[in-house]
C-alpha cells in the first residue's frame, strides 16, 4: 500500500518543486531542508517545529511532573545529544513554554566491554564531561563495570500515579516555584582510580561467556540499563529518559520480534516503559527520524560524540540487530515510508502501566524484568518449539523439560541429566553447567531464554542477578515443602 502512495508522490514532486521552493509553514521564506515529500522548510520554522514536536510530546503523555527529578541518559550520539539541546532549550528563561523539570545527565562507558584500552576510554571521558560541562547539569559519568558492584533488587516498588495527580503538581509548582537552577556534582574526578583493572576483567570474561553478537549485544543493553535504573534510584531520580528516535526504535522493533521479544514489544519500544516499578523510562525522541536529527544538530550546530558499539566495523550479518539494522536502511532508501509504517505499528502496541507493575516479583524475567511469557498449556506454540529444541539436541524429553521441576531424587549418569537443582546443591559434578543454564532458564522469559542458551557459563553473570536467583530458588523449594499446609487460591 506504501508503495502506491510512494510512487504518487514521486510523480508529483517535479511539478511541485517547479511550482514552490518556499516554507510550507510561513511561505515566505525559502525552503533549507525537505524532512519528506511535501515537507519543506526555512531555518526558523524547522527549528520551531523540531522543539514543538518535543515539548508536545512530553505534554501528551503528562508523565513528567513539574519539579520532577529527570536522568537524561546521553551516550553522545546525535539522537541523544539532541535530546540533551532540546532539554537545555526547553529549560532556559526565554522558551516559550517552559519546561518545568530537574535534569541531570548520565553517561555510561561500555569501552570495557568492547576491549577498549584504558586511554581510548579515558579520553572519551574527557570528551563527554567537556560536553556536559557546558550545560550546567549535574552529570554522572559511570563505567559499565559499575553493574558488578550492584547488590541490590533492580526492581522497585511501583507507585502507579492518579490522572489527578498532574494537576496538583504543577498548581503545587507554580505556588511554589521550585528553583531549576541546578548545580554540578561530578563523580569523575575524584582520587580514586577510575575503573579497577579485575572489574575490567569480570566484564570481559562476561562478554566472551556470550558466543554470539547477538546475545553479547543483548547482555550490554541489559546490563547498561541496571546501571542506569540503580543510578536513578541512588541519587534521587524518579524518571530516565533515553533518546531513541523512531529509527532506532523501528529497527529495536522488528529485531525484539525475531528474537522472540514479541510480548515485551509495548515496553520495549513505547513512550514509558515502567517495568522497574519507581523508576520509570520515557523516550521523547521517539517521533523523530534519524534524518530529521541529523539535520537539526548539523544547522543548529548541536555537538556530539563518536563512540564505538559492539558492531562498528563489523559484517552486516554479525549480529540480528545489525542485520535489521541494515535491512531497514535499505529499505527506507527505495521506500521512503518504511521506518514510518514500522513505527506507527509501535505505536499501536500498549500496554496498560497498571497491569505490568502489580505483577509479583518472581513472575518477572531475571535479565529483562518483563513479565515472564513462558507459562503456557502443554499444547503450544512455544511447548512445541522447546520439544523440538530437546528432540534435536538427543535429550530425553520427559527427563529434563527444564520448566517443571526436577526431581532431585532421579539421578543422573544413566539419564544424563543431572540432579543438582539449586546453585548450593552442587555435590553433584556431572552436568552442573547444563543445571546452572536450565536453572536461571526457569526465571527467564523466552527471548532472554535464548540469551542465556548462547552463553558458555552463567556463572559469570553480575552478582545481582546471580543472587535474585538463588532467592527465588529457595523461596519457590520454601513454597513447595509447605505446599500441603497452604490454602488454594
Ligand atoms: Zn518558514
Ligand atoms: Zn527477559
Amino acid at each position: 500500500m506504501c508503495q502506491v502512495t510512494e510512487e504518487y508522490h514521486q510523480d508529483l514532486e517535479p511539478e511541485r518543486r517547479s511550482v514552490s521552493k518556499k516554507c510550507v509553514k510561513c511561505k515566505e521564506v525559502l525552503a533549507v531542508v525537505v524532512i519528506r515529500a511535501g515537507d519543506k522548510y526555512c531555518r526558523d520554522c524547522f527549528d520551531q517545529y523540531f522543539r514543538h514536536k518535543f515539548r508536545a510530546m512530553l505534554g501528551k503523555n503528562r508523565i513528567i511532573f513539574p519539579g520532577e527529578k529527570v536522568l537524561l541518559a546521553v551516550s553522545g550520539g546525535p539522537s541523544s545529544s539532541s535530546m540533551l539541546h532540546q532539554v537545555q532549550e526547553g529549560l532556559s528563561q526565554s522558551a516559550h513554554k517552559r519546561l518545568r523539570f530537574l535534569p541531570g545527565i548520565i553517561y555510561v562507558d561500555e569501552g570495557g566491554a568492547l576491549g577498549q584500552s584504558m586511554e581510548e576510554r579515558l579520553l572519551t571521558v574527557a570528551k563527554m564531561e567537556d560536553m556536559f560541562k557546558a550545560t550546567g547539569f549535574p552529570c554522572h559519568i559511570l563505567p559499565l563495570e559499575q553493574v558488578l558492584d550492584i547488590t541490590s533488587s533492580v526492581l522497585g516498588p511501583s507507585s502507579p500515579q492518579p490522572a489527578s495527580a498532574y494537576k496538583a503538581a504543577v498548581d503545587h509548582f507554580i505556588r511554589n516555584d521550585v528553583s531549576t537552577n541546578v548545580t554540578s556534582d561530578k563523580e569523575v574526578g575524584t582520587s580514586q582510580p577510575y575503573v579497577l583493572e579485575s572489574k575490567t576483567h569480570s566484564l570481559r570474561q562476561l562478554m566472551d561467556s556470550a558466543k554470539t553478537l547477538t546475545a553479547r549485544e543483548d547482555l550490554i543493553s541489559l546490563l547498561r540499563q541496571r546501571v542506569l535504573v540503580h543510578t536513578a534510584r541512588c541519587e534521587g531520580y524518579s524518571k530516565v529518559m533515553l533518546g531513541d528516535s523512531c529509527t532506532r526504535l523501528a529497527v529495536k522493533l522488528l529485531s525484539s520480534i525475531s528474537q522472540g521479544r514479541g510480548a515485551h514489544l509495548a515496553q520495549d519500544t513505547g513512550f514509558s516503559d515502567c517495568r522497574y516499578g519507581d523508576i520509570i523510562s520515557v523516550r521523547p525522541m521517539r517521533d523523530y527520524n534519524a534524518k530529521e536529527i541529523a539535520y537539526y544538530n548539523h544547522m543548529f550546530h548541536v555537538p556530539s560524540i563518536f563512540t564505538p558499539n559492539l558492531h562498528t566495523k563489523s559484517k552486516e550479518k554479525s549480529s540480528l540487530q545489525h542485520l535489521t539494522e541494515s535491512f531497514v536502511n535499505k529499505l527506507q532508501v527505495d521506500f521512503p515510508s518504511t521506518v514510518s509504517t514500522i513505527y506507527r505499528t509501535s505505536e499501536k502496541l500498549q500496554t496498560a502501566c497498571k497491569n505490568s507493575s502489580s505483577v509479583d516479583h518472581c513472575e518477572r524475567c531475571l535479565l529483562c524484568m518483563c513479565s515472564l511469557d513462558t507459562a503456557f498449556e502443554p499444547a503450544s506454540a512455544f511447548q512445541a518449539t522447546i520439544l523440538s529444541d530437546h528432540l534435536s539436541q538427543n535429550k530425553s524429553v520427559g527427563a529434563n523439560s527444564g520448566f517443571q521441576r526436577q526431581n532431585p531424587g532421579s539421578c543422573c549418569k544413566d539419564t544424563g541429566q543431572c540432579c543438582a537443582t539449586t546453585f548450593e546443591d552442587r555435590s553433584c559434578s556431572y552436568g552442573q553447567r547444563l543445571a546452572d543454564a536450565t536453572d536461571l532458564r526457569r526465571w527467564l522469559c523466552y527471548s532472554c531464554q535464548l540469551t542465556v542458551k548462547d552463553m558458555s557459563s552463567v556463572d559469570v553473570l553480575p552478582q545481582c542477578i546471580l543472587s535474585e536467583a538463588q532467592r527465588r530458588q529457595r523461596r519457590s523449594r520454601m513454597r513447595d515443602e509447605i505446599s500441603d499446609f497452604l490454602l488454594d487460591d
